[in-house]
């Protein structure tokens, strides 16, 4: 089979960064939208279990105005639960004797907060509808593409069943096992934490009043963050080991053992969906681009959880790549050409190794139980709790406010 497809742009890759990629590009916010090819191994559209992921992600404020602006947040509002307050303890201590040793309040009034919580399944869930209904782009669910040929003109990609498409610029939002970056030989930097995640979202009878947990512990941060009603999504770290034995235990000591972590603050805690480990690890890419490649999302870098920013980082690709192709189009520019791409990779690259070696930082120095170390974190908490402009400054780059901001994120037209 061999059939030429009018697409500008063919998204590999129909996670989270995929689709809205395909929305920032393909939407009315450029002024000369994209038609754009979205190509995804997974089931189609209509058959997405949008519930297999049990994890809950934090999106920032200036995430949170692009999402907007590209029509998918109405459809989360309800369900998105703003960050009132963020504390931040000892998890060494027993639970219930952990006094705060940093607390970030919000200020309180709506539209405000810093950052909100939402759970993967209602984000996939509204960035599907949002996808069904664009009339510019096509998705096409079921399909893995197996080989990529970059030095042709247009890009082709084939796919596993032989179908030969093609277009002037490949994005590739194939996920951290990223085939695309493969073929096009980029390689990564990257290490292994020897940490999980254990993600699941709980009910407890008690309210949370919008109150985010970080307790570090030696094994890595215990996380309790705020979703709508009386649910919390939790990111529980451990050793891969001891978080891959915690997972196949029966459910009732598994849970024994997490209400041992998680403590009667809350009430009674109950699972309300099913739980899984993520091995956490950090990767980036040597280069974000290749000949008529750009690489967003995990396929250009994977962080560290701790501060909850991988898929706000994936965001600002988006928004950046969005902004550099508005303009080379409008100049009636090759999309896929390297100008266009340059510009691309000199916005993001540096932005993520930042944000990455932070979040690494921050794991390493809580992730470690060795005396000045303790002595040193705790002084330097202290230090950010009573200082207002280190707590903005902490809030800002939290927030993703930090630093030149793509049009999207400030909700601007192109
Ligand atoms: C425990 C944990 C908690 C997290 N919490 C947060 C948080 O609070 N806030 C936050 O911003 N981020 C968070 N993250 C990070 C965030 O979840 C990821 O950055 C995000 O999900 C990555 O999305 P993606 O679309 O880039 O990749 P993926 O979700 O991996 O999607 C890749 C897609 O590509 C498809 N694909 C792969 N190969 C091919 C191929 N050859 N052909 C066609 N399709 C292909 C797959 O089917 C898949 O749909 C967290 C991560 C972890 C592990």
């Amino acid at each position: 089979m061999n059939s030429q497809q009018p697409y500008d742009a063919i998204i590999v890759g129909g996670g989270l960064a995929g689709l809205t990629c395909g929305l920032a590009l393909s939407g009315d916010c450029l002024s000369i939208p994209l038609k754009t090819l979205i190509v995804d191994a997974g089931p189609d559209l209509r058959s997405r279990d949008a519930g297999a992921d049990q994890r809950g992600s934090a999106i920032t404020k200036s995430s949170r105005t692009m999402l907007q602006t590209l029509g998918v947040w109405d459809a989360l509002a309800d369900q998105a639960q703003a960050f009132e307050k963020i504390i931040v303890t000892d998890g060494r201590n027993a639970a219930g004797n952990r006094p705060a040793l940093l607390s970030f309040l919000e200020a309180g009034e709506a539209g405000s907060a810093s950052a909100w919580m939402v759970e993967n399944a209602a984000l996939l869930s509204a960035l599907i509808a949002q996808v069904q209904q664009a009339e510019n782009i096509t998705f096409m669910g079921n399909t893995a593409v197996e080989t990529f040929d970059f030095n042709s003109s247009p890009a082709c990609v084939t796919t596993t069943d032989g179908r030969k498409l093609t277009a002037p610029l490949v994005i590739a939002a194939d996920g951290r096992h990223s085939n695309a970056r493969r073929a096009a030989d980029i390689e990564t930097v990257r290490w292994d934490y020897d940490q999980s995640g254990i993600a699941m979202t709980v009910e407890h009878e008690l309210p949370h009043h919008g109150r985010a947990e970080e307790h570090f512990r030696e094994a890595g941060p215990f996380a309790i963050l705020p979703l709508s009603g009386n649910r919390s999504s939790i990111v529980w770290t451990e050793q891969t080991a001891e978080a891959e034995r915690l997972v196949h235990l029966p459910e009732h000591e598994f849970m024994d053992a997490f209400k041992h972590r998680f403590g009667s603050h809350l009430g009674e805690v109950k699972l309300a969906t099913g739980y899984a480990a993520w091995p956490l690890s950090v990767q980036i890419a040597k280069t974000f681009i290749g000949p008529r490649l750009a690489l967003i999302g995990d396929a250009a870098h994977v962080i560290h959880p701790i501060a909850g920013l991988g898929f706000n980082l994936g965001l600002r690709d988006i928004a950046a790549l969005s902004d550099c192709l508005g303009d080379h189009v409008r100049r009636g520019m090759d999309p896929g050409g390297q100008s266009c791409l340059k510009a691309y990779e000199q916005w993001r690259r540096a932005d993520t190794i930042m944000v990455a070696a932070a979040c690494d930082g921050l794991n390493r120095l809580f992730s470690n139980s060795a005396l000045p170390l303790a002595t040193l974190r705790q002084a330097g908490l202290q230090l950010v709790d009573r200082l207002p402009p280190l707590k903005a400054f902490f809030m800002d780059q939290a927030a993703g406010l930090a630093g030149r901001q793509p049009r999207l994120l400030r909700g601007e037209p192109d």
